[in-house]
């Protein structure tokens, strides 16, 4: 059997060289059409391929994959699927690999064809997991000693515990929305460090965070732990996060017990999740982490993968402009080592959960992942195309993330994450 993240593949779909989702790629989404209800999908190019659809032409039967299989393509999340376990999804990818390849004619009948491709733009994306937890990390040292830098002391920015934890806190599920979901600018109380009393009204400090997510693939027993050396086997895969932030509502709230409501009026993913299996050609050593971490945490060979990311701000009605440019290789923490600390205290994992790294920054100007950051506390505006500039979020401005690897002439992306700024309730 062929390996599906063989460089040489090719499908019989015409692919733009441009697009994120080559046979090498093909993640699992969830989409809906008036016709189809919800379905789960795969992305070829620029089309959608409809499990459901396929399971009823037969082309998953010899797989025996279980009774639950077909029902599980017509769900409303990815949820059910991914609790099927890894041999499942591996024997699903290892199939669509076989009938996208070149030379398969098993969908090529016109009738196939039609029950089983759609359109990308003839598709309704729906959020692909119900995550019943979210955890935010804090990973990436150039983005906590930024921080650390702006709000306490320069010459001592992390904190004594930074480089020994994966520091984390545990987020709100119920908000994270699918890509291309608006977001209210929420109301909230602040205060500036010189007035004398809070005021309670429309945040003017909203931010962005630049984040990559992974999706909880294995459930855990409460009370039992994971080693280092499995942890990559609860990991189903990868979407891009933008963990929206009003700044000045976390200021205010977050001493002592850190981030609340400042966080939780919206989290915005990807639609498509980009399994682990197809960022394995990726893999790449991170920064090296010193002191050696505990024993615990200690991990040889390649854990961090090498993803190129951009941010880009559009105003309503204007060109959009990319204000950073980052790569998830840059992250100090790996998700190995967050999903093991998680679980270090016997928390048990939930399948559909999301562990969000934590905005990534990497060591450029140009290579932040906040507003905070790249205006730095609103002190370097930030120009765009239009003529504009913006220290923080305005009304009507959408941000939008996207993310690719590529290595031997394949791009393995994750398409975008887009969110556009509503008006406050007032
Ligand atoms: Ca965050």
């Amino acid at each position: 059997m062929a390996n599906p993240n063989d460089p040489t593949l090719r499908s019989w779909i015409d692919i733009p060289p441009t697009s994120d989702f080559p046979i090498q790629n093909l993640p699992f989404g969830v989409f809906e059409t008036l016709e189809r209800g919800t379905r789960l999908g795969v992305a070829i190019g620029e089309y959608v391929l409809d499990l459901y659809a396929v399971a009823q032409f037969g082309l998953f039967e010899d797989l025996e994959l279980g009774s639950k299989m077909p029902k599980v393509f017509r769900r409303r999340s990815l949820n059910q699927f991914i609790a099927l376990g890894r041999p499942v999804w591996r024997a699903v990818r290892q199939r669509v690999s076989e009938l996208l390849r070149h030379d398969s004619t098993a969908l090529r009948s016109d009738e196939v064809m039609r029950a089983c491709l759609l359109r990308q733009s003839e598709v309704e994306m729906l959020r692909p997991v119900k995550p019943g937890n979210y955890t935010d990390f804090y990973s990436s040292i150039e983005h906590a000693t930024n921080v650390g830098t702006m709000f306490r002391d320069p010459n001592n920015a992390l904190l004594p515990n930074w480089r020994h934890i994966p520091i984390g806190y545990h987020g709100r599920a119920s908000s994270i929305v699918v890509s291309g979901t608006p977001i209210r600018r929420p109301n909230g109380q602040r205060k500036a460090p010189d007035a004398d009393a809070p005021t309670f009204g429309p945040s003017q400090q909203l931010d962005f965070e630049l984040e990559v997510a992974f999706v909880g693939g294995r459930a855990t027993e409460l009370g039992s732990s994971v080693p280092i050396q499995y942890a990559e086997d609860h990991i189903f895969g990868l979407v891009l996060f933008n963990d929206w932030s009003a700044r000045d509502i976390q200021s205010w709230e977050y001493v002592p017990l850190g981030p609340f409501l400042g966080k939780s009026f919206g989290s915005s993913i990807s639609p498509w999740v980009v399994t682990l299996d197809a960022l394995e050609p990726f893999r790449t050593a991170g920064p090296v982490q010193e002191p050696e971490p505990l024993l615990y945490l200690r991990q040889l060979d390649a854990h961090n993968f090498d993803i190129n990311l951009e941010v880009a701000i559009q105003p309503e009605n204007a060109p959009q402009t990319v204000v950073s440019r980052s790569n998830f290789r840059h992250m100090y923490w790996r998700m190995a080592q967050q999903l093991t600390h998680q679980t270090s205290n016997g928390c048990n994992l939930q399948v559909g959960d999301l562990y969000a790294s934590g905005t990534i920054s990497g060591p450029t100007p140009d290579s932040l992942g906040s507003m905070l950051e790249l205006a730095w506390k609103g002190t370097r505006p930030i120009p765009l195309a239009d003529g504009s500039e913006r220290t923080f979020l305005l009304d009507g401005d959408t941000v939008i993330m996207r993310g690719f690897a590529k290595k031997d002439g394949v791009r393995v992306g994750f398409g975008e994450v887009s969110g556009m700024i509503l008006p406050a309730v007032q």
